[in-house]
């Protein structure tokens, strides 16, 4: 077993500078943001974001929102689609509270004037995914939801007197009492320590996408939050468990671009470079089978026809109608020299959602008092095995939302300001470049822990992580960077060892060495802490 530190970096609460407020967040993307809008007026919040609060995963969605809105859809309906997406490891209570509370956060965020698309009447034009067996995803601009919506409640939330904006700030760690219950959070604004104690702790700070060497995420997701809650005592759960997506862009010049399922879902075919629509060999649905089978799919494909990418194509639709429904992807293919209105789009498989998170409630609780967890950090096992497309932006509104209802109700009485610091026994300083590490982290996590895993890949791959942890935990961190890497290890360890753990196939996660999903043995979820080690949930 490897050991991790309980803190990154060195930190003195006497010496610090030291803030309080009544909610520390830590993220701006969908889940963050929600959150803050949904708070008490009265409470003071601080939201705090690594970079600039467009900088997300939410800023780059394009497909859009699933809600159940048309008139032959219903809340029960996108129930079953979302469990039969998840193979099997959906938690049916918490997939119930997010298609039931879909429509109404909806129409909250069309009282607060989002601009989601309308057709000539006025209504909402809903878009059709994979795995969806009905239309039902509202979008903005087309396919540019996700900044249309993010830009929307940044706006909401800048407005607010109660809430203060802390921009390119780092959370660190997670600071805990005795009783193991968090008091606040250590970040870092420009190098400099400051500790905020706060009630109420709520992580909205994403996935770890930035593990792998391909993936649609920015590189802000370098799955910190929920390495901070491992170091405090949190539990994560379903960590192994990584969506790939399809279909995303492989140029030259940019291998992480993603041509969203709504493509294939208007039409968009799939062929690989022999000129066969290899699909319909695969799954009934073709195109539009769950994105784990057309990922893995085209994986075989690649490895059948020795080549890197395969070819997306909706030339065959009207051009006019590709232009308005996806102006984003034609500006962005055009730059690159590709008019997807006359030629096919080079697309292969990249990481591009992670279903593991630290585990969560209905109320976005954790297993450490006082911290809340929503959005793609968390571990609400609404996704099972495989996230049905659109379903992620859905979970951010109702989990922050249901976290800052919680959070109201709350008594409100001040976390008691304990004297906290830590001094690193190390004298060692960081001398690795940091920049090599991380690209050698990133492609070994794609190789051994990517679309087709097996024992022997994950076992190399566990001995390199361990090697490299057991060199950082004789090391002092101190720059942002060297604490974002020590963070990939943690969140890759624990992936890894998920992996090796969970001897079937099931959804995204596929062993080569056991093809078969074996529902007597893993119809379960693998749970792990600093505290009481694996454990399994059903
Ligand atoms: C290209 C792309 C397209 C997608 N399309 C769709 C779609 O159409 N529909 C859909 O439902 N989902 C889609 N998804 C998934 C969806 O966008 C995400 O799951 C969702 O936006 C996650 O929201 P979030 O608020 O939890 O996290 P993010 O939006 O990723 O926000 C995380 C925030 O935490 C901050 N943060 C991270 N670490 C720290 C730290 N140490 N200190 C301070 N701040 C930190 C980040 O800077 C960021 O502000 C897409 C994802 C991608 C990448």
């Amino acid at each position: 077993m490897a050991e991790f530190k309980r803190f990154c970096i060195e930190f003195d609460s006497g010496s610090d500078e030291v803030l309080n407020f009544d909610v520390v967040i830590i993220g701006t993307g969908v889940a963050g943001l929600y959150t803050a809008v949904n708070l008490d007026k009265k409470l003071k919040v601080a939201l705090v974001t690594k970079e600039t609060m467009q900088v997300s995963n939410t800023n780059l969605a394009q497909g859009g929102i699933a809600a159940p809105l048309s008139h032959d859809d219903s809340p029960d309906i996108h129930y079953m689609d979302t469990i039969r997406a998840g193979s099997g490891l959906c938690d049916s209570h918490m997939v119930r509270i997010l298609v039931d509370e879909a429509i109404e956060n909806i129409n909250i965020l069309l009282k607060m004037n989002i601009p989601f698309d309308l057709d000539d009447e006025g209504e909402i034009v809903l878009g059709q995914e994979g795995a969806h067996s009905r239309r039902r995803i509202i979008h903005a601009s087309g396919d540019a939801t996700g900044r249309i919506v993010s830009e929307h409640l940044g706006h909401v939330v800048k407005s607010y007197e109660n809430v203060t904006i802390f921009e390119n700030t780092f959370l660190v760690d997670i600071l805990t009492d005795e009783q193991n219950t968090a008091i606040g959070v250590l970040i870092r604004i420009k190098n400099r320590n400051v500790v905020i104690f706060a009630k109420n702790i709520v992580l909205a700070s994403g996935g770890y996408g930035y593990l792998y060497k391909y993936t649609t995420n920015p590189e802000v997701t370098t799955g910190d939050g929920c390495a901070a809650a491992v170091r405090c005592g949190a539990k994560v759960v379903d960590m192994e468990l990584v969506q790939f997506h399809p279909t995303v862009l492989y140029h030259e010049k940019n291998k992480s671009f993603l041509i969203s399922e709504a493509v294939r879902g208007e039409g968009g075919l799939l062929f690989n470079s022999f000129g066969e629509r290899f699909m319909v060999r695969y799954h009934p649905l073709a195109e539009l089978a769950p994105r784990d089978i057309v990922s893995r799919s085209i994986y075989f494909e690649l490895q059948r026809t020795g080549s890197e990418n395969v070819f997306l194509d909706i030339t065959h639709l009207d051009a006019n109608f590709i232009r308005k429904r996806f102006p984003n992807i034609y500006q962005k293919c055009l730059e690159l020299g590709i008019d997807i209105t006359k030629q096919r789009i080079p697309v292969a498989p990249a990481q591009h959602y992670s279903m593991g998170g630290v585990l969560s409630d209905e109320f976005g609780r954790t297993t450490v008092e006082n911290l809340f967890v929503c959005g793609e950090a968390a571990g609400t096992r609404v996704h099972g095995a495989n996230r049905l497309a659109s379903n992620s932006l859905l979970e951010g509104l109702v989990f922050g939302r249901r976290i800052a209802q919680y959070i109201n109700s709350r008594s409100q009485k001040n976390v008691k300001h304990i004297a906290i610091c830590h001094r690193s026994l190390s004298k060692k300083e960081f001398d690795l470049n940091v920049a090599t590490e991380i690209e050698g982290l990133r492609s070994k996590m794609s190789e051994y822990a990517g679309i087709v895993r097996t024992k022997e890949g994950l076992e190399k791959l566990i001995d390199y992580i361990v090697s490299r942890l057991e060199i950082l935990n004789t090391m002092r961190l101190s720059t942002q960077k060297e604490i974002e890497y020590y963070n990939m290890l943690m969140i890759g360890y624990i992936l890894a060892n998920a992996a090796l753990m969970r001897k079937e196939s099931r959804g995204s996660h596929y062993r080569k060495d056991f093809p078969y999903q074996d529902d007597v043995n893993w119809k379960k979820h693998l749970v792990y802490s600093n505290i009481y080690g694996w454990e399994e949930i059903f």
